[in-house]
């Protein structure tokens, strides 16, 4: 069975993070988004967790359903346009503070159960390690490699991703606080490490170009922190709609169950270029050489981004295969694609009212972004959005990219563009 995963998320219980994030609404959006497979995040945390399994029940295929009389009650709320099973599947994430061959680490990693009783039991280890309800990403002193050792233990089928792989401050390859390798971090129990999560700020084209990352399937999850975020990079499957099934995508090589990842620009990424937030400067790698890595404006040095930090570990260059290469799509969020044909912004209302409506009328989000017809969509919400959904879907539209922490900025239109898709077509 066809199926869309996102599989890092956070709870209302993690830091910065929304009070929509419940599992009633992780329910209701993952229709909206048109997404079968959620993950749970923060699975750790005693009150999610404990909200979780008041909440949902096992199904018979290692994931969790929302029990009957809740989803019953919700039901009316879904358009019959979205209406499809969700099921959960329990993940967190987890971050490791620690030091390493002499400097300071920083590694965040996804780590998701086969079952209920495998997660309570990896609950009961960590919070003899460190404090697990301060936050519902636990931050622990531990080396990411005993973190490994101790959910395979737990769990021998636990699925265990380095999570955002290329952020500079909080990632397994990260230029400030991470290793040049996979292998540095986990040594011998790098095996055990199936998939990498590359992370907005990268796609997988980009790490294609290191053919040590060639032993691994590389995945996208949206990481959000509200749901409407749900979905914004996701994981596409072919295969039994179960853990054992996503597991077998994930663990074996030969198994073609993962199909592909849906992506954002990478230029949208909080830390696609260098540059230095507080002066606003945004540097291409090429001006970063240039200025000799300090901010040209105030003289201290530059967080680097994703692209620089690819660039110094990279063995090939742009446009090689990955050996585990599935392909991919990059897309711009539908109410970004809205406030761009109404030249609006993105959270205004009235984009939020359109998106509901299209939604209900046409059908998940994500299907009108990859695969409804543009007639289709220009009948259900005018014809500049199914222009900027065809520019989209060919790539041709600008970004000023992202740098230090700062999202990148799409452009599909400008107002005279607008205007002349408007009077093409009525001239039409
Ligand atoms: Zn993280
Ligand atoms: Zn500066």
């Amino acid at each position: 069975m066809k199926f869309v995963a996102d599989l890092h998320i956070h709870s209302r219980f993690s830091r910065a993070t929304s009070s929509d994030l419940t599992p009633e609404n992780l329910w209701l959006w993952g229709q909206y988004k048109g997404i079968g497979l959620v993950g749970t995040g923060d699975c750790i945390h005693p009150l999610w967790l404990d909200e979780l399994e008041k909440k949902t029940e096992p199904d018979d295929n290692g994931f969790l359903r929302l029990v009957p009389s809740i989803a019953s009650g919700l039901a009316a709320q879904v358009p019959a346009s979205c209406r499809r099973e969700v099921r959960f599947v329990l993940s967190t994430e987890i971050s490791c503070i620690y030091k390493k061959n002499g400097r300071v680490r920083k590694v965040h990693c996804v780590v998701i159960f086969s079952s209920l009783e495998a997660c309570r039991s990896f609950q009961q280890r960590l919070a003899a390690l460190g404090n697990i309800k301060s936050d519902g990403r636990p931050i622990l002193g531990l080396d990411a490699k005993d973190l490994l050792a101790l959910a395979l233990e737990c769990d021998p089928h636990v699925l265990f991703v380095p999570a955002h792989i290329w952020t500079p401050w909080f990632s397994v390859l990260g230029a400030a606080s991470g290793f040049d390798s996979v292998r540095e971090c986990f040594e011998d129990l790098t095996p055990h490490i199936f998939a990498l999560e590359t992370g907005l700020s990268s796609d997988p084209g980009m790490n294609w170009r290191l053919s040590g990352l060639d032993e691994f399937i590389l995945i996208s999850n949206s990481d959000a922190h509200s749901v409407s975020k749900l979905g914004r990079e996701a994981n596409l499957f072919d295969t039994d709609f179960s853990y054992a099934g996503v597991y077998r995508a994930l663990a074996d090589r030969n198994d073609p169950g993962m199909t592909g990842t849906i992506e954002f620009f990478p230029e949208e990424g909080k830390y696609h270029y260098d540059g230095h937030r507080d002066c606003k400067t945004r540097l291409h790698p090429r001006e970063t050489a240039w200025y000799g890595g300090a901010c040209p404006v105030c003289g201290k040095a530059v967080t680097t981004g994703v692209m620089s930090r690819i660039e110094s570990l990279a063995d090939h260059p742009q446009g090689r295969r990955g050996m585990r290469a599935r392909p991919y799509f990059n897309l711009v969020p539908l109410e970004e694609v809205i406030a761009e044909s109404r030249g609006v912004g993105s959270q205004s209302k009235q984009v939020r009212q359109a998106w509901f409506d299209l939604v209900s009328r046409l059908g998940p989000e994500l299907s009108i972004l990859m695969d409804y017809s543009l007639p289709d969509i220009a009948a259900a919400g005018g014809d500049v959005l199914a222009e900027g959904i065809r520019l989209m879907r060919e790539g041709r539209i600008t970004i000023q990219a992202g740098y230090d922490g700062e999202y990148g900025v799409i452009r599909i239109f400008d107002e005279l563009q607008r205007k002349q898709v408007r009077g093409q077509l009525s001239f039409l």
